[in-house]
């Protein structure tokens, strides 16, 4: 367990996968009644930008940073990047923070975490977050434990390192079984594509399990080193979801 999203916070990957997350949160809080969002694989909540390790990669220069300079941004961003904005341009609110922001008296947030550092840094950032539970332990069986729930909606992000190759394997795994215990729950899977024949397995094994309602958003940003292109897989996504993100991941990839 070496993976730190500190040296990652608020890349081009996060700018995606936090932008869709916020927007299809707001897009169910549409109807009153209240929402589970359960985050299994947390991360430490807040990161700084100015820590050695964002300062190594640069990073978030290339992500988000870029993005708040923007003039005008698509409306689709708005609900991430309104959280974005609170905080100060040093401290990048990861999913946990972005929940708690969107988060309404009704809703539940629950967030899993498995490595001890990030776990104590989560539990200190989120001390005082509102309807929220914190969780040690292997977010892939608390999954399994914590579903379906009992609001009976809500959104499930899964983000996990990708530090074993094998994960790939254990979240197709994992997530058909997920699925299958909440086939009406809304899920948000973040991969990175590093080799596109591994990603074409991963996409025709879950279309072969026969799940409705399948949406995957890419974004290439034509990078020679390091992470170039990423991926959201989406179960029950909102309808307009790709109506409405087709275009702003243009955006983005050009931004
Ligand atoms: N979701 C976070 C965000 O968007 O701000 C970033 C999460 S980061 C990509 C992945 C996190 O999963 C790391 O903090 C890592 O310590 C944690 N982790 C690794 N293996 C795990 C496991 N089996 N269960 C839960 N968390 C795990």
């Amino acid at each position: 367990m070496n993976y730190r999203h500190s040296y990652h916070a608020g890349n081009f990957a996060d700018v995606l996968k936090h932008a869709v997350l916020c927007w299809t949160v707001k897009y169910l809080q549409q109807k009153e009644a209240p929402l589970s969002l359960l985050d299994t694989h947390a991360g430490r909540g807040v990161y700084d930008l100015t820590a050695i390790e964002a300062e190594k990669t640069s990073e978030a220069k290339q992500g988000v940073l870029k993005i708040l300079k923007l003039d005008s941004v698509p409306p689709v961003f708005e609900p991430y990047l309104t959280i974005v904005r609170r905080s100060s341009a040093r401290f990048y609110p990861g999913s946990p923070v972005l929940l708690s922001g969107l988060a309404r008296a009704q809703d539940r947030i629950t967030l899993c975490e498995l490595h001890p550092e990030e776990l104590a840094e989560l539990r200190s950032n989120l001390a005082h977050a509102k309807h929220t539970t914190i969780v040690a332990g292997d977010g892939y069986q608390k999954l399994r434990a914590f579903i379906p729930p009992p609001e009976k909606r809500g959104l499930v992000l899964i983000d996990p390192p990708f530090e074993d190759p094998e994960e790939l394997t254990r979240l197709t795994k994992d997530f058909i079984a997920a699925y299958r215990k909440w086939p009406t729950g809304v899920f948000l899977l973040w991969f990175p594509i590093k080799d596109l024949a591994q990603f074409n397995r991963f996409k025709a094994e879950l279309q072969s399990s026969l799940i409705p309602k399948l949406t995957i958003l890419l974004l290439d940003v034509d990078r020679a080193e390091g992470l170039s292109a990423t991926g959201l897989l989406m179960v029950n996504a909102p309808y307009t979801l790709h109506d409405e993100w087709h275009a702003a991941i243009e955006w983005l990839r050009d931004a």
